[in-house]
């Protein structure tokens, strides 16, 4: 029995590993513009060595594409983050002599990267979103809606939630970005979205559910999301996400955003059977064995990147 247990696990992992590398293909990633990837809330470049966008970076550039991994602030607005980025956009513009760069941001870092391009689209060749609460999450607004302002509860959150911040922040080497947990909550609302859509609106939907514009000055626009929740038994995060998609009744979701809130621009999928983790690969790769494989997904648009001449 023991010796079938070890052999199962030797084949799992081997599936895994498969599942995990696709094919190397020399220059298929290979895109004109650095690819800069922007991660989400609650979120890190590498927390104690691990990083947000697992196994993503080196699939990426090992056929071609120079790929950068940005840090702000775990939690804050997606203003003061979006401004934040925009800092380090113009440091790489500066190390590698590029006139733009490819933005791929996932969750909120979604809302971070389509910031940048509206404040500087010049800078700007793309903007692709990936599981990103465009017009909120539910479980936001769940969460914002047990919160009166200025009540107890409302301060021991933001006290655990800006020590959790602070806490992924210290992780992950960084320290100086500022942390504000209800300001990074309020961003994610179907309220803080609308304000947020209301003065950066390019790209968006103009039916509740619909794709958006293709691009905008200049600056192309894709997206794609998941609507999985349960997805691999042996992700200990799986239950939690199950849990989180709850708030959303029958709507699809990937647990912490809704099918339709992921459309932004050209919508590649909307429903991948991914949960909001399996779309960065998380954790640890384990992500469902029967679907698009999230690195395949990151590799496929720097493919159509690539091909669109950006
Ligand atoms: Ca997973």
């Amino acid at each position: 029995m023991k010796k079938y247990l070890a052999g199962l696990c030797a084949g799992f992992t081997l599936l895994l590993s498969l599942v995990a590398l696709p094919a190397a293909a020399a220059g298929y990633t290979q895109t004109r513009y650095p690819i800069v990837l922007a991660h989400g809330l609650f979120g890190f470049d590498t927390l104690a060595g691990v990083p947000y966008f697992y196994q993503i970076p080196d699939a990426l550039s090992r056929d071609g594409a120079k790929v950068y991994v940005t840090k702000v602030s775990a939690e804050n607005s997606s203003v003061v983050r979006g401004e934040q980025l925009l800092t380090q956009v113009k440091n790489i513009l500066a190390v590698t002599g590029a006139k733009k760069v490819n933005l791929i941001g996932h969750s909120q870092g979604g809302l971070d990267i389509r910031y940048v391009a509206a404040v500087r689209p010049d800078l700007v060749a793309s903007v692709t979103t990936v599981g990103t609460p465009h017009k909120g999450s539910k479980f936001a607004d769940a969460l914002r809606g047990k919160l009166a302002p200025g009540s107890l509860t409302e301060a021991v959150l933001a006290s655990v939630a800006q020590g959790f911040g602070s806490l992924i922040n210290i992780l992950s080497g960084g320290g100086t970005n500022p942390q504000n947990a209800i300001a990074a909550l309020d961003a994610l609302t179907s309220a803080g979205t609308a304000s947020f859509n209301s003065k950066y609106p390019a790209g968006l939907p103009t039916s509740s559910c619909g794709s958006g514009a293709a691009s905008a000055n200049g600056v192309a626009f894709y997206s794609w999301g998941g609507t999985g929740l349960l997805t691999n038994v042996l992700d200990l995060t799986d239950p939690a996400l199950g849990l989180t998609g709850l708030a959303f009744g029958f709507e699809a979701n990937d647990g912490l955003v809704g099918r339709c809130s992921n459309h932004f621009g050209k919508i590649i999928a909307d429903n991948y059977f991914q949960n909001h983790l399996d779309e960065v690969n998380q954790t640890f790769g384990l992500v469902s064995l029967f679907t698009s494989n999230p690195v395949t997904l990151f590799r496929e648009q720097a493919n159509r990147l690539k091909n669109a001449g950006f």
